[in-house]
């Protein structure tokens, strides 16, 4: 083998190597393209896709079925907003009541 071909070999080898490089790092940006698109529940942490739609709400995104969660939630705030202040009330007339 004549030097001037183990150059030229080395060459296409280095090439070669680039080119993998390049193709890896196109293989990176894409993964990270697709990760981009792909939002995590910040509830749940499930990963959102065309059958479970997600809510941006601020920086957060939220899943279709957490999202319904927090409405039931929502829904019987007011309820629980009530027990909460009467807890309040009762523990406060407790403490009256034992002269605390
Ligand atoms: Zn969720």
């Amino acid at each position: 083998m004549r030097p001037v071909n183990m150059a030229e070999e080395e060459r296409s080898r280095k090439e070669l190597t680039l080119e993998s490089l390049v193709e890896g790092k196109k293989m990176e940006a894409y993964v990270e393209h697709r990760t981009r698109e792909m939002h995590a529940c910040a509830i749940c942490g499930g990963i959102g896709y065309k059958k479970r739609p997600m809510k941006c709400v601020g920086t957060r995104w939220f899943c279709m079925d957490c999202v319904r969660q927090l409405k039931e939630l929502m829904d019987g705030l007011d309820k629980w907003g009530a027990e909460v202040k009467l807890e309040n009330e009762m523990s406060r007339k407790m403490d009256e009541g034992l002269g605390l």
